[in-house]
């Protein structure tokens, strides 16, 4: 199916890209499934702890060179994300993929240079390629390609002549799809909402407690534990009987250490999170303590900007 939508690009394959710093490669790599893209920068990374850390460039490289040797040996379609605007790099990686007979093709990011100098500007610093290097790296790329095909490239093709947006979409809608149970699985569930406050690394540790029925048969208990260390949340489906949606964590009550109530606090992001696990968050004036409220009289503040909109982001999150 691929191959009669794409004509250009064989169904598995060697994927060279070809383009200075910023033309846009990394962000076309993405299209594909992420196991498929070997990317200097990130093998940078893991290999030197930053992915603009130029030392290790030798050794990223070679890490990327036999991952593609696995890769190829299996016959599975790979796309190289680095500048490869040098004749030597293009060569071996095509030998490679000779070897084992493999198709190859070179696609060129032409991005003008201007377009790639200028979006170097808002990339945090370790990532930020200076302009003699991309002006070299634009001027290599604009030499290399009359002599890609001579190379022993199958296809040359321009990365603009690809229907990339398609395939990345429908990837992505699959993962969507998944998410909402509409594939025929369980989906996320209410989990949606607890990746919407707090993240997608947080799920694996969340686990609703079974059969909690605290204040109301319809908030739920839950626990993030990770080792000796965990938050207790409650969800409270109707927070304050206005509708609203929320979270709170559980505190010591900052009204009386011997205190035998629950003192909540709303959270909202991970960052509330890490506050009331540090401690942080013992003495929030938000905090309501079964046993002594809000610990002042009036009973008027039921947060004033968080939770207005929490019942419309819910109705996002499963949408
Ligand atoms: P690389 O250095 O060649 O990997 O360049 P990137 O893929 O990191 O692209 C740099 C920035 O350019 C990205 O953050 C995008 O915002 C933007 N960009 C790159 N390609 C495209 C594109 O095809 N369309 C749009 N709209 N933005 C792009
Ligand atoms: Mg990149």
């Amino acid at each position: 199916m691929t191959s009669v939508l794409y004509p250009d690009l064989p169904e598995n394959g060697l994927i060279v890209l070809i383009g200075a710093s910023g033309a846009g490669k990394s962000t076309l790599a993405r299209t594909w499934p992420a196991s498929q893209v070997l990317s200097l920068d990130g093998l940078r990374g893991m290999v030197g702890d930053d992915p603009g850390r130029q030392d290790v460039t030798a050794d990223a490289a070679d890490v990327l060179k036999l991952i593609l040797e696995r890769r190829m040996a299996r016959k599975l379609n790979t796309v190289i994300d680095a500048t490869n605007v040098e004749q030597s790099v293009r060569v071996e990686l095509v030998m490679a993929a000779k070897r084992h007979g493999m198709p190859t093709v070179a696609v060129v990011v032409a991005t003008p240079l201007d377009v790639c100098l200028e979006r170097q500007g808002p990339r945090p610093d370790n990532r930020r390629v200076p302009e003699d290097t991309v002006r070299a790296q634009h001027q290599a790329r604009v030499h290399s390609h009359q002599q890609l095909a001579a190379e022993g490239f199958n296809t040359v093709v321009f990365a603009d002549a690809l229907y990339r947006l398609e395939p990345f979409l429908k990837r992505l809608s699959q993962v969507r799809e998944a998410e909402l149970g509409r594939d025929g699985s369980a989906g996320l569930g209410d989990l949606l909402l607890v990746r919407r406050f707090f993240g997608s690394e947080v799920l694996p540790l969340w686990r609703w407690r079974p059969g909690s029925d605290l204040v109301t048969g319809r908030d739920r208990l839950a626990e993030i534990r990770l080792g000796q260390q965990s938050l207790i949340l409650a969800f409270r489906d109707d927070v304050d009987g206005e509708g609203d949606f929320g979270f709170d964590v559980l505190l010591p009550c900052p009204f009386d250490a011997e205190c035998a109530g629950q003192a909540w606090a709303p959270v909202y992001s991970v960052t509330d999170l890490y506050k009331a696990l540090t401690g942080a968050m013992d003495s929030d004036p938000d905090i309501v303590c079964t046993v002594h409220g809000d610990g002042v009289d009036d009973d008027q503040d039921d947060d004033p900007e968080g939770r207005a909109d929490l019942e419309a982001q819910y109705a996002d999150a499963v949408a």
